[in-house]
């Protein structure tokens, strides 16, 4: 594949994972992240060791001035055929009528609002509504949004059901327009975000609860996002693909 590929928070995890598979297949990677340029970075060195090509561009998702800024640094690197949406975030581990207002915005704010107005970027420059070549997204949902994360994250999980009805949505709305949109349910994988809920060691510890029995990789996920945005899957359009272990 050719073209520009944008994936939000490709510094650390799947995104990371995301970024390594797609310079593989020959994309131009824009590799967003919001505050670790360190990492960002680093994912760009790798990718320009294996002879790939790649450049880092800060920007927080949940503020659509930088989600501009975002997507006219992309554009610097030639016409964008794909958008990962890939940022997400959850908080410590709560009940929802012990969620205060603001951590509930900005959950929304990140993980729904800022993967809607990614996607209107895209569109507008992937749509041949708009002149563009057409392009494929897929979006970042998760299990949780298929089991409601109960005591733990039901902000999180509410998000995340967004997330399918905006790739059923969006899909039907852009299919006869060049644009495939698609979205992955990943299950428990081995990244940072079960830290930010409190739970660093959640993989080794809900392990035997997965009917693989283990925990995912990033790279497992990579593998089933860029087969959902590459040519192999040119009639595929508004699934949501579990990616969890028979979870
Ligand atoms: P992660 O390891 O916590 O990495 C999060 C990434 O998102 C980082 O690159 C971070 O950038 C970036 N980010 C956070 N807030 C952002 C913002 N406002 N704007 C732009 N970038 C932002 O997460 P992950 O586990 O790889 O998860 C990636 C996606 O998969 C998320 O949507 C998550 O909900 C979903 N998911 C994950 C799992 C799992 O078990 N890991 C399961 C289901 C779904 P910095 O490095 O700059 O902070």
């Amino acid at each position: 594949m050719s073209g520009v590929l944008l994936i939000t928070g490709a510094s650390r995890g799947i995104g990371a994972a995301c970024a390594r598979l797609g310079a593989r297949r020959g994309y131009h990677v824009a590799v967003n992240y919001v505050a670790n340029e360190e990492a960002a970075n680093l994912v760009v060195e790798e990718i320009r060791a294996e002879g790939g090509k790649a450049e880092a561009i800060q920007g927080d998702v949940s503020k659509p001035e930088e989600v501009e800024n975002l997507f006219s640094q992309a554009d610097l690197l030639g016409p964008l055929t794909g958008l990962i949406n890939n940022a997400g975030i959850l908080d410590m581990a709560a009940r929802l009528d012990e969620m205060p207002l603001e951590r509930l915005r900005k959950v929304l704010d990140t993980n729904v609002l800022g993967s809607m107005i990614c996607a209107q970027h895209a569109i507008r420059r992937m749509s041949t509504r708009y002149g563009g070549k057409g392009g494929g997204i897929v979006n970042l949902s998760s299990v949780a949004a298929r089991l409601g994360a109960a005591g733990q994250y039901v902000d999180y999980a509410t998000s995340k059901g967004a997330i399918d009805s905006l790739t059923i949505g969006l899909a039907r709305e852009v299919a006869d327009e060049g644009v495939r949109v698609n979205a992955v349910r990943p299950g428990i994988i081995d990244t940072d975000i079960h830290a930010s809920g409190g739970f660093p060691d959640r993989v080794e510890k809900l392990k035997d609860t997965i009917p693989i029995k283990r925990g995912g990789t990033p790279e497992e996920v990579a593998n089933g996002i860029l087969w959902l945005l590459g040519d192999e899957a040119s009639y595929v359009t508004g699934v949501v693909l579990d990616i969890t272990g028979g979870r």
